[in-house]
């Protein structure tokens, strides 16, 4: 996994150690056990990292308080959590705007049946889809759109849709950190996810 530049170091704890990344869920209400799996996927990456995830009111206007402080901050840039009705999973990568940085993880919703098939379910509010969302928000892109892919994957365009190749375009700006290829990264594209 590589991250690109626009980081969320925005908003650092007074001792420096941990970033907090302040959000906002906006939308159709998740179900209990949706919030729950998004907390566990926010938290899967904060034991492992030094961001923070950080729910902030956004009736609360344009300031924050800093976690742990009676610092009260502008909120600038923060990541607004929107469950759309449409079954839409995905963000930009990184901090990639000022202001709304907008991730969608649609909640289930039931696609109707058709003629001759089933009703089925759509939900991105599963933990390998949670984390490869929040994991791009953060500024990760696919492990296969590292520079060096070329030596580790073939990827096979003519089986790619048009509108869906320039997911797997490569991206010079990863910085690899001289980590090895990830076969097993929660960053491969699956077909459904951006
Ligand atoms: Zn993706």
């Amino acid at each position: 996994m590589g991250l690109d530049k626009a980081i969320w170091n925005t908003y650092p704890s007074p001792d420096g150690r941990l970033y907090y990344v302040p959000y906002t869920v906006q939308g159709s209400p998740y179900r209990q056990w949706e919030r729950r799996r998004l907390k566990q996927a926010m938290l899967s990456i904060e034991r492992r990292t030094c961001i923070r995830f950080w729910q902030v009111n956004p009736r609360s206007g344009k300031f924050f308080t800093l976690p742990h402080t009676a610092k009260t901050i502008p909120l600038r840039s923060h990541a607004v959590i929107v469950n759309s009705r449409d079954g839409r999973c995905g963000t930009g990568i990184g901090r990639h705007r000022p202001g709304r940085n907008p991730v969608y993880l649609a909640g289930t919703v039931t696609v109707p049946g058709t003629v001759g098939l089933a009703r089925k379910t759509r939900t991105c509010t599963v933990q390998r889809i949670l984390l490869h969302e929040l994991l791009h928000l953060l500024g990760l892109y696919h492990e296969h759109q590292r520079p060096d892919r070329d030596e580790h994957v073939i990827i096979h365009y003519n089986r790619v849709k048009r509108t869906h190749r320039h997911n797997y375009d490569t991206e010079r700006s990863i910085e690899m950190h001289g980590l090895p290829y990830d076969y097993r990264s929660e960053s491969w594209l699956c077909s459904w996810l951006v």
